[in-house]
């Protein structure tokens, strides 16, 4: 980390500071500015070191030169992680897609959309059983009915399922079912349900918070690798702005941002990033441009009879027609889709 001291701090203020950071344990390297002084604190990062040396008199900010997050950052694992479960891989070369409807809403729905997006090329089938809603009247899911209905759809086109756990106690009961435990937007900081869903032997797919910088996002993932499981997917849906025309703002740069600082796959989900059907298949391709790798779309077999969120939802065709888009894109990248 890096003292920056204020222009004009004192001599004293100087030496109370590298007292400080030799009490703490560390060394301290000062350089002296024409404009001011800055002093460098070695060593192993110390608790609370930020905020005590921050308090000192002539002190202006502490700024830590390692992120924050270790587990999930490229100064600790260099190599890109690969996130497998059945046909879907995300993460190196080959983009996984994983789509379907919002909501699992029957049995005939759920064969019906698996077997059309299975056709046009994804290799994982979303659906949500536990339904998180923005008001407690609207549709809730199927629950384990859907969850059932999930594994049948499986079955018939070896998709792997993505589903949604929204609390620690259902972690149990979903991982019965689905390969991939989705932690969705609103639980992103939901501690313990991140160390449940860690606690599993499935990989985690782990959306970004509406409100959420991705600092706190990585850090949300670090809970999930601490566990042990290696297992995470970063999933883009947009943040809140003050834009209404879109549901939320779905900012690109987080793809190759995430790059540079995570090993950890990243999909973008145009769907809840831009809440509008119109909208979801050109930021699908910007996503395949930016290198994402992968993505999550909702599709509906007839989204005008959605239960939840029709409006944003692809029908199969403008499916079909996205996935010969992004594939292009993909191959001009080097990447297959
Ligand atoms: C979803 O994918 O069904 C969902 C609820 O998304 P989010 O958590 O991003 O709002
Ligand atoms: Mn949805």
């Amino acid at each position: 980390m890096v003292v920056v001291m204020r222009p004009g701090a004192t001599q004293q203020e100087i030496d109370h500071v590298i007292d400080r950071i030799e009490q703490l344990g560390l060394r301290s390297h000062v350089i002296v500015g024409t404009e001011r002084t800055v002093i460098a604190a070695l060593g192993e990062k110390r608790d609370g070191a930020k905020q005590a040396l921050e308090t000192g008199e002539g002190v202006e900010k502490v700024v830590p030169i390692l992120a924050p997050y270790k587990m999930a950052s490229t100064e600790v694992k260099h190599n890109r992680t690969t996130v497998t479960a059945r046909q879907l891989r995300v993460g190196g070369n080959r983009l996984g897609v994983i789509a379907g409807p919002c909501s699992v809403e029957s049995r005939d729905q759920i064969l019906e959309i698996a077997q059309i997006v299975r056709e046009a090329g994804a290799t994982g089938l979303r659906g949500g059983a536990f339904k998180p809603r923005t008001s407690p009247y609207s549709f809730q899911g199927l629950k384990e009915k859907g969850l059932e209905l999930l594994a049948e759809a499986r079955s018939v086109t070896g998709l792997a399922v993505v589903t949604e756990v929204m609390a620690p106690e259902h972690v149990a009961l979903v991982t019965q079912y689905a390969d991939v435990l989705q932690v969705g937007a609103r639980n992103m900081q939901n501690y313990p349900l991140l160390e449940a869903a860690g606690g599993s032997a499935l990989p985690v797919l782990l959306k970004r918070g509406p409100a959420a910088t991705i600092d706190e996002w990585l850090l949300a993932a670090e809970y999930i690798l601490k566990t042990g499981n290696t297992q995470v997917i970063l999933c883009e849906r947009g943040i809140r702005t003050f834009e209404e025309h879109t549901r939320f703002t779905l900012p690109l740069a987080t793809v190759p941002y995430l790059h540079q600082t995570t090993h950890l796959p990243v999909v973008v989900d145009p769907s809840h990033g831009t809440g509008k059907a119109s909208l979801v298949s050109t930021m699908a391709r910007a996503s395949v441009a930016a290198g994402a790798d992968g993505l999550m779309v909702e599709v509906h077999p007839d989204p005008e009879k959605a239960l939840s969120d029709g409006f944003q939802a692809l029908t199969p065709a403008a499916f079909r027609q996205t996935m010969i888009e992004c594939r292009s894109i993909a191959e001009a990248l080097g990447r297959k889709l």
